[in-house]
């Protein structure tokens, strides 16, 4: 056992947020179903990669983000992960829109040398600004690249690229495997550090009725846990991860929520086996 034995390898943290959302709301109710369906007794808590992600040791829960009425939301989730990154814990947040993800990978850069960010998505979230909102959910990643968090922005499963998004792919060096080119995933060559960010609407809607983009077309469940294992053969660590954009008050039978507890499981698996 070494003093490291007692940090577990990845750590919820619940982020309820949904401001940003330009369409609709209701990812803010994330965390708690995600939560119930890592719990559900018609599965367990086992990921494919052989990891018991009950066992305290592989997943804890330091509960959800807290935001004050009239505080600065992104100053609050760059806080709280930070305070569990500080203490040598690696933040799997659970969002939440993806707006989330900004502070989050703020926080994760400053206690990495540097970061690659695999980012599964349908759609960039590269919009300098979105219905007047630099920091709405179709946004993170611009300010991310403007502002340096990331020497590596590798986006898969995108297929609703406008003109402007192609011009800001450009502009901040984006490396895209679109939805059709897949099979492109095979020829990654990933480097660590890494941050993850699972948009659960990179899944088709047929996997997912509990979102609030469906974007058909998409992967299916395989495909993704196929390809963050790929990513996991790397010697890459995972700083921290997000999944985020379930939207519950769309879910059908909780099936979405099934599906993003499933990726959370493997997330977690992935961070026990690589530590810092
Ligand atoms: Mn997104
Ligand atoms: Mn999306």
């Amino acid at each position: 056992m070494n003093a490291h034995s007692s940090v577990p390898a990845a750590t919820l943290l619940g982020v309820p947020y949904d401001l940003a959302s330009s369409y609709a709301r209701g990812s803010a109710d994330g965390p708690p179903a995600i939560r119930e369906a890592l719990r559900v007794d018609s599965s367990n808590a086992w990921s494919e990669l052989g990891i018991d992600t009950s066992d305290p040791a592989v997943l804890a829960d330091a509960g959800d983000v807290a935001f004050a009425d009239g505080a600065d939301p992104r100053a609050a989730i760059d806080a709280a992960a930070d305070a569990l990154l500080a203490r040598g814990e690696r933040p799997l947040a659970l969002g939440g829109d993806h707006s989330v993800t900004y502070p989050l990978v703020r926080a994760a850069r400053r206690h990495a040398t540097r970061l690659t960010i695999v980012h599964f998505d349908a759609h960039p979230d590269l919009y300098d600004a979105y219905e007047g909102d630099r920091y709405s959910h179709a946004c993170p990643f611009a300010r991310i690249m403007e502002e340096g968090h990331a020497s590596r922005l590798v986006q898969v499963g995108i297929r609703t690229r406008t003109a402007h998004q192609r011009e800001q792919a450009k502009r901040f060096g984006v490396e895209t495997i679109a939805m059709a080119a897949w099979s492109e995933i095979a020829d990654l060559e990933i480097d660590g550090p890494l941050y993850v960010s699972v948009d659960l609407d990179v899944l088709d809607p047929a996997f997912v009725p509990g979102i609030s983009h469906p974007e058909p077309g998409g992967c299916s469940v395989r495909q993704l846990v196929d390809a963050l294992h790929l990513i996991h053969a790397f010697e890459a660590p995972i700083v921290a991860a997000d999944v985020v954009e379930l939207n519950p008050r769309f879910d059908v039978r909780g099936r979405a929520a099934l599906v993003a507890a499933k990726v959370v499981k493997e997330l977690a698996a992935m961070m026990h086996e690589r530590r810092p």
